[in-house]
């Protein structure tokens, strides 16, 4: 029987204080697990390398030198964790592809479970967290509001403790090559959203086992914005139904105004007019803000960025192309 392949994309910014315990306990890990039950998968290791300004780079240029099955991505400057796990994605040549932090926050140990689920015939694996201590109260309520507010704004519904800790088949791995290439991004939303066989399994998130953790509260801040605006239209909407509800509150305090007028033949005008200057000028800068908000989004996208710039590669197979040279090849050879 030819021999299964698992990619492993591994995201890192600033990791030297743990690259080489992770490095140890997943090499580990894996040969366990091909000595016990899953001896017909081999595997590969894909280090990107999110623009990190210590001396990272240097660590997993020598881990490329000694084990050619270690490929490892230098990203130009630092793209965001997305990014990172988008380019190892782009580039894995497994059958089967999961996505880990480099900080043993997401234990090796939970592999042979997720290859499991895989020949099983799942294509999508999700890891929800059972607990997580690292995180800290102040991290756990904003992840509880974020998917409390996503969940009742959005279509699609996501799982709370879902992690960027995931699996995912060539199958979805390709069509997130061709496909959601947009900027403004949500990737953990994407394979939940993709379809196909999914299952979401528990596991116990480990502390960090060294350095700190790179999400600063901005950062969550910017993820929740772009989920927000990848998958729901609702804010958009909201500018009609404010708008909806101060019309029906205008043509309220007319009728009130000319009752009283009617009654005692003299309305106060000031009050009423100042009350319809804010009344229409909250509602108008509610939609233009809303507006402004997409249009940012529509503005990124017809920009076209790149959603990350390789610098350099260490042990990269050859025949990793382009998919958009080869359609274009494909094209010109058939014209
Ligand atoms: N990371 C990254 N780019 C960034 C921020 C983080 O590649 O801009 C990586 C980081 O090295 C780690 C993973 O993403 O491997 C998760 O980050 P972190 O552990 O800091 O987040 P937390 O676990 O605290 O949510
Ligand atoms: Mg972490």
């Amino acid at each position: 029987m030819s021999k299964k392949m698992l990619s492993i994309v591994i995201s890192v910014y600033n990791e030297e204080d743990v690259l080489k315990l992770f490095l140890k306990t997943i090499q580990e890990a894996l040969k366990k697990m091909q000595e016990k039950q899953f001896d017909i998968w081999d595997y590969e290791l894909i280090f990107v390398n999110d623009g990190s300004q210590d001396t990272s780079e240097r660590i997993l240029d020598e881990f490329a030198q000694k084990d050619t099955s270690i490929k490892v991505v230098h990203f130009s400057r630092n793209f965001g964790h997305e990014a990172a796990m988008i380019a190892g994605i782009d580039r894995a040549m497994g059958d089967f592809i999961i996505c880990m932090d480099a900080d043993l926050q997401n234990p090796p140990e939970e592999i042979p479970r997720m290859i499991a689920q895989y020949e099983l015939g799942y294509d999508v694996i999700l890891m929800a967290r059972k607990e997580n201590k690292d995180a800290g109260f102040r991290k756990n309520m904003t992840s509880k509001l974020f998917y409390g507010v996503f969940n009742a704004v959005s279509s699609v519904k996501f799982e709370q403790s879902v992690s960027d800790f995931f699996g995912i088949s060539q199958t979805v791995a390709k069509i997130l090559r061709s496909r959601y290439r947009e900027v403004n991004r949500y990737l953990r939303g994407y394979i939940q959203n993709i379809g196909f066989q999914r299952v979401i399994l528990e596991y116990k998130a480990k502390e960090r086992v060294g350095g700190h953790s790179k999400y600063s509260f901005h950062k969550l801040f910017n993820v929740a914005l772009d989920a927000l605006t990848c998958f729901s239209k609702t804010p958009l909407r909201a500018g009609l139904y404010v708008g909806g509800i101060s019309g029906v509150l205008s043509i309220g305090l007319l009728l009130y105004y000319g009752i009283s007028y009617w009654i005692h033949k003299e309305g106060n005008g000031m009050i009423l007019l100042c009350f319809f200057l804010f009344l229409f000028f909250t509602v108008l800068f509610l939609v233009l803000g809303i507006m402004g908000e997409y249009i940012g989004v529509l503005l990124e996208e017809v920009k076209d960025r790149p959603i990350y710039i390789v610098r350099e590669e260490r042990n990269q197979e050859e025949e990793f192309i382009d998919e958009k040279e080869v359609e274009r090849t494909r094209g010109e050879k058939s014209n």
